[in-house]
């Protein structure tokens, strides 16, 4: 039976605590954890991690997966200081990951081209290409050691850059083990590409293991992350495609920005409305 998940950075305005509460007064009963502040923009140790496990318990809902932290924490770093301080925060997140019950982590493959000096250099695809590999080899036996899957995701980010889209995603983590590299198709990343979401969802095929769920607008879309049903996305055929791909992981909406003023609560309502007429599981 299908799953539903509410990303935790639909409610960024507030404290966990406070944010865990309002996604499990909506009707969800998995999260996924944003590590954008003021969620975990540094992994919890000790007490505090034991006061989020308790948290959690109160709140009746289980962490599904975790986002790992985003701008410049990529797998795919041009420059090697740069990737193996990453691969310094990606390892701690897994270990954390495993700590609150996650199966997955969210990971961006590559860096957005406003993080990179000189972005446009004619070498970077081959640099990013070579570096997320070497990244991928490394972290493999530390995912597969905490029992955390790696989720890599499609990015919007309108460049050269290798590993933005399914095509090249699906071929990359063929090459891994699927107890440890899976992909994460956003819906919304998707249509901003110019890729059709539906699509995406066929080519990760048996390797997805994770959504973002969320709304563009048809014609000019910008990353919206609306409730599903708010922009132009056509939502049957993309159920549809999750439902031909034997899709089992956990269906996660990644709704932040209100469409006409809605407040969180409001959306996070307005989505498990959605939920509940798609006629999946809380
Ligand atoms: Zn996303």
């Amino acid at each position: 039976m299908a799953q539903i998940s509410y990303s935790t950075v639909g409610f960024k305005d507030r404290d966990i605590a406070p944010a865990l509460e309002a996604i499990s007064t909506a009707g969800f009963d998995h999260i996924e954890v944003s590590s954008q502040p003021p969620h975990m923009s540094t992994p919890l140790e000790g007490c505090e991690l034991d006061a989020f496990r308790a948290l959690l318990t109160d709140c009746e809902v289980r962490v599904g997966t975790i986002h790992a932290p985003m701008r410049e924490n990529v797998l795919g770093a041009p420059e090697e200081n740069w990737r193996r301080e990453k691969m310094g925060v990606m390892t701690q997140y897994l270990h954390f990951a495993a700590a609150i019950g996650a199966r997955g982590m969210v990971i961006h493959p590559v860096p957005n081209p406003i993080f990179v000096p000189d972005p446009e250099r004619d070498e970077l695809p081959q640099l990013i290409t070579d570096a997320t590999k070497r990244s991928l080899d490394e972290l493999v036996p530390v995912a597969q050691a905490a029992g955390v899957r790696m989720l890599l995701e499609n990015l919007p980010y309108h460049c050269s850059y290798p590993f933005l889209h399914m095509r090249e995603l699906r071929p990359l983590v063929d090459a891994y083990p699927e107890d440890a590299v899976g992909l994460v198709v956003d819906t919304g990343h998707a249509w901003t590409s110019g890729d059709d979401p539906a699509a995406e969802i066929h080519i990760a095929g048996s390797r997805l293991w994770g959504t973002h769920l969320q709304d563009v607008d048809a014609q000019d879309p910008q990353d919206n992350h609306w409730v599903p049903g708010q922009g132009g996305l056509n939502w049957d055929e993309i159920r549809g495609a999750l439902e031909e791909v034997a899709y089992s992981g956990l269906w996660t909406f990644e709704v932040i920005v209100p469409r006409h003023d809605e407040t969180p609560e409001e959306l996070a309502q307005m989505t498990r409305e959605v939920a509940d007429r798609w006629g999946i599981e809380g």
